[in-house]
């Protein structure tokens, strides 16, 4: 699958710029495990506990949840042995803090970071994409009533269950993410330019296309040693 076994790769860009997506195809050509910081706490809320309710209250206003909360539950989905050969993380780190964090992280389990793959997107075609789309509440797939419409109109592919939109999908929510997005993730770019590990892509090009660029990226870098539309 890949020159090592083992690639730890960040997905950076804007609320809209399409990671989620992304991921999903990373997911399915390399077999990577996708860790999505915003999947995570939106189980959370759904469990209801006193923790949940407080995590929603951000998470409603398009604020950032509190750094300590998002790192435990990354450092929790990181131990698990599925983790261990490689990992696409979607949404975090989003602050300096949270990369500091992840870097701790990564040392103390002998690994390192192989890229990051930043999806820059402006604010237009991320607030289209974003109050177009739809969720499936049981399987969480993602979809858009112009770019990406299920099959039957409201339904999903998968579950057969009706879609909905995220709460934090309207639109002066989305203005909100995007803007606390831009402002706390200044220096995260800075951070992994310095380093050497930043990738800048154009997340106002299509998924598809995205997907091509990014494919040949991670060969040009020997990341991938294989057929991606294989099995
Ligand atoms: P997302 O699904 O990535 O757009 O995230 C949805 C919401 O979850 C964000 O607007 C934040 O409130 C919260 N969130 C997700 N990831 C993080 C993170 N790394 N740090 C803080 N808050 C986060």
């Amino acid at each position: 699958m890949t020159k090592e076994g083992q690639i730890n790769l960040v997905l950076l860009g804007p609320p809209g710029a399409g990671k989620g997506t992304l991921a999903g195809f990373m997911v399915k050509a390399y077999r990577f495990l996708h860790i999505s910081t915003g999947d995570m706490l939106r189980e959370a809320v759904k469990k209801g506990s006193e923790l949940g309710k407080e995590i929603q209250r951000y998470m409603n206003s398009g604020e950032l949840v509190p750094d300590k909360i998002v790192t435990r539950t990354v450092i929790d989905r990181m131990s698990k042995p599925d983790a261990a050969y490689g990992v696409i993380l979607d949404g975090y780190p989003r602050t300096r803090t949270q990369a500091g964090s992840l870097d701790e992280l990564l040392n103390s389990g002998n690994r390192s970071l192989d890229a990051v793959l930043y999806f820059k997107t402006s604010e237009e075609v991320a607030v289209k994409r974003l109050s177009g789309r739809l969720v499936c509440p049981r399987c969480g797939r993602n979809y858009h009533v112009t770019n990406i419409p299920p099959k039957k109109e409201g339904i999903c592919d998968t579950c057969a269950v009706g879609l909905i939109q995220r709460a934090d999908d309207r639109p002066e929510t989305v203005r909100n993410r995007f803007s606390v997005y831009e402002q706390r993730t200044k220096d995260l770019i800075a951070y992994y330019e310095e380093k050497g590990l930043l990738r800048e892509f154009s997340g106002d090009r299509t998924a598809e296309q995205l997907f091509e660029d990014i494919d040949s990226f991670l060969r040009s870098e020997g990341l991938i040693d294989d057929d991606p539309y294989e099995g």
